[in-house]
């Protein structure tokens, strides 16, 4: 059987699904049931009546992740609608507990409209410790996390736009550093001008590289003042918009330092690759094929070609994977009110850093034994390697402490201990 029939009779297998909800609580005599609910359950929800932060302690809201979608981009499937998204939530669902031990609950909106997508979403505050945004379309993408980021109390994260750009950060800071580069020295090139990509460049910005370094191209080409003139972008395609002539993507690689693909496959030539400065990094995230295959890439000239892809089979796979479970941990164990910039630097950072370590044996095992070493085909870490938890989140939970967006005080020493516990 295929992957695909293998994936229907996975899903298929009774109970039907990938999840289901576990008690926590002895639930065996009359005593236990009257704790759990009426007579006893009144107590809780009197003290959490008088001071709601006592949810926390009381009920498994600061476990609780919702996965929110509305099915407008799921995957590489598109407009597929909330229903057909519904085992990607299951399975985004599956990953938060496999990486992070953190509970999910999966949401799927019929919903398109952003106000009321917003107040759906807004509405849910007490249930969850944070809300993870999922696979919504660009541009609504972008309102609908600014309004639920202004409305909310918890962490609100559109995994699809920071996870890419938080662990794409991590290899850009890496690669520089193996190529002795300054980011703010970068001549940045972006294929793609969605939702990933417009939050991959504000973050590569955040991690120091400048603006008026960054060419974004859309499909139709450079997005340059003119064109917004013209009316022809959208206002989040504006924001990076340069004084330059109009072209294409192949005007815009010459010279450049950095590739950033997040498009569609197969749009980079050898040439284009050629036509980039001396030691280029190449980024190609398009999945699941990337804007040019590694071999081509690679082949294309003498020199080093640093290059990162989606894909598992290659080295440096950018996969939100390696983010979205270790940033809601440091996050909710803070009981962060958000998940800031710092806190998304905080992460690349720590990622960064980790892909400079030596890499435990049972790790190399797990990938089928070549070698892992800090290098051009090394410059993140994987996400079965069990440091990943132990480095990220600390380090988020740290940045929210610093940057005020925790409500809880960790000492993080004893933190990391309980994590490696
Ligand atoms: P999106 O919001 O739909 O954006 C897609 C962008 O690609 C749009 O700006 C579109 O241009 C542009 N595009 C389409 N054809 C193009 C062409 N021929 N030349 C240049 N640009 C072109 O999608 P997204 O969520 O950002 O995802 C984009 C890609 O990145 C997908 O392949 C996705 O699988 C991949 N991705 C990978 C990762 C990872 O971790 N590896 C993470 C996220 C996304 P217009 O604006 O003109 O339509
Ligand atoms: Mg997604």
């Amino acid at each position: 059987m295929g992957l695909d029939d293998d994936s229907r009779e996975y899903h298929r297998r009774d109970p039907p699904g990938k999840i289901e909800i576990a008690t926590t609580k002895p639930t065996n005599t009359q005593r236990d049931l009257s704790l759990a609910y009426s007579p006893g359950v009144a107590a809780p929800c009197r003290d959490i009546a008088d001071d709601e932060d006592a949810a926390y302690e009381y009920t498994s809201k600061g476990n609780l992740v919702g996965v929110v979608s509305n099915g407008t981009a799921v995957l590489g499937l598109g407009d597929i609608g909330a229903s057909a998204s519904k085992p990607v939530m299951e399975g985004k669902g599956v990953l938060f507990k496999r990486f992070a031990d953190i509970d999910v609950f999966d949401i799927e909106l019929d919903i398109t409209d952003v106000d009321d997508f917003v107040a759906a979403t807004k509405a849910m505050e007490p249930t969850f410790g944070g809300i993870n945004l999922e696979d919504i379309k660009a541009p609504e993408c972008f309102e609908i996390e600014q309004q639920l980021r202004e409305q909310m109390d918890i962490p609100v994260f559109h995994d699809d736009q920071h996870g890419t750009a938080i662990i794409s950060g991590a290899a850009l800071l890496n690669a520089a550093d193996i190529l002795d580069k300054e980011l703010d020295e970068l001549d940045i090139v972006f294929s793609g001008a969605g939702a990933s990509a417009l939050a991959t460049a504000r973050f590569y910005v955040s991690l120091g590289a400048k603006k008026e370094n960054i060419t974004m191209c859309d499909s139709s080409g450079i997005i340059t003042e003119s064109r917004v003139e013209a009316g022809d972008v959208n206002k989040y395609k504006a924001e990076f918009a340069q004084p330059v002539e109009e072209g294409d993507l192949a005007d815009a690689m010459a010279g450049a330092d950095v590739f950033a693909g997040l498009s569609i496959g197969g749009i980079v030539s050898q040439e284009m690759v050629q036509s980039m400065a001396e030691d280029p990094i190449i980024f190609a995230m398009a999945n699941p094929d990337p804007e040019i295959t590694y071999e081509d890439a690679k082949s294309a000239r003498d020199d080093t070609v640093i290059m990162a892809t989606g894909r598992s089979d290659y080295p440096n796979q950018v996969n939100n994977v390696l983010g979205f479970p270790f940033i809601f941990r440091g996050a909710l164990d803070v009981r962060a009110t958000e998940i800031n910039e710092a806190m998304k630097r905080a992460a690349a950072e720590a990622l960064a850093e980790l892909a400079r370590q030596d890499v435990p044996d049972a790790v190399v095992k797990a990938y089928g034994d070549h070698p892992l070493q800090f290098g051009p085909d090394y410059l993140i870490p994987k996400p079965l390697d069990p440091r990943v938890l132990f480095e990220v989140a600390p380090a988020v939970a740290q940045a929210a402490q610093t940057s005020g967006a925790a409500r809880k005080r960790l000492d993080m020493n004893e933190y990391r201990e309980r994590l490696e516990a």
